[in-house]
């Protein structure tokens, strides 16, 4: 049925109740509202990972989209204007009431594709409680995880914090809401985060940053952006329709 209708919030509930329980996967995109430097959105985050679960809703005929959650666990970044967050448990909870939903309505396949970085431990969380306690199949996926596929496209080891691996990826998929006029002169921490003696001490942003950027800012390219979109896309539908066919 999905070739043009793969958001949840677009079909009615006589079009859900009808969809095969075994076989049907669902993508929840999570991100956060949080400051990526002068040039890119604050929305940044939930953007690509709303982008890449739609490409991908749209490319399998058995996975559907869930409407994204935009706010996640973010504080770190609470001395940049506009940056919003939930604290990690509220967060937590929102995501296990949306796969509690989804579970009632006797679906157990959900993917969540995450977009934010500081979101992952409370996703896991969740995830574990719903695979553990109530027997579903939920997996994570994060965009940028295949570090190789990120190297061979941006030379990188991986992304950091709007630097030009998340730049890029955010300017292919919201090509009017980058500022390219902003990318001259922007100055960047080199990596994310403070440390002692090796070990990373968890530090707010603006302690590293002064403008909220972390990592490489050379060859920042909205080619490159899509490559990375549309790997992203492809990894995923091959794992929603392995997911698909799994049994338990
Ligand atoms: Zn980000």
């Amino acid at each position: 049925m999905n070739s043009n209708k793969y958001l949840l919030h677009e079909l009615s509930w006589v079009d859900i109740k009808a969809l095969d329980k075994q076989s049907t996967v669902f993508l929840l995109p999570v991100g956060s509202t949080e400051q990526h430097g002068p040039q890119n959105p604050l929305g940044t985050d939930f953007l690509i990972a709303q982008y890449v679960a739609r490409i991908a809703a749209k490319n399998s005929e058995i996975v559907y989209c869930l409407p994204t959650l935009p706010i996640g666990v973010a504080s770190h970044h609470r001395n940049f204007a506009g940056t919003l967050w939930l604290k990690p448990h509220t967060f937590e909870t929102m995501v296990k009431e949306v796969i509690h939903s989804v579970h009632y309505h006797g679906f157990d396949k959900l993917i969540v594709v995450n977009g934010h970085g500081g979101n992952t431990a409370s996703i896991m969380q969740a995830i574990s409680e719903y695979n553990d306690v109530h027997d579903m199949l939920c997996v994570l996926f994060e965009w940028w995880s295949d570090e190789e596929l990120i190297k061979s496209i941006f030379g990188v080891p991986g992304a950091v914090h709007a630097d030009a691996v998340e730049t890029s990826t955010v300017w292919a998929a919201c090509p009017d809401l980058v500022i390219p006029e902003r990318f001259e002169g922007l100055t960047s921490a080199e990596k994310w985060g403070r440390e002692i003696g090796g070990l990373f001490l968890s530090s707010r942003t603006d302690q590293f940053t002064e403008t909220g950027i972390a990592g490489s800012l050379d060859g920042i390219s909205k080619d490159k952006g899509q490559q990375a979109l549309d790997a992203a896309a492809k990894k995923l539908v091959y794992v929603a329709e392995e997911l698909s066919r799994y049994k338990k």
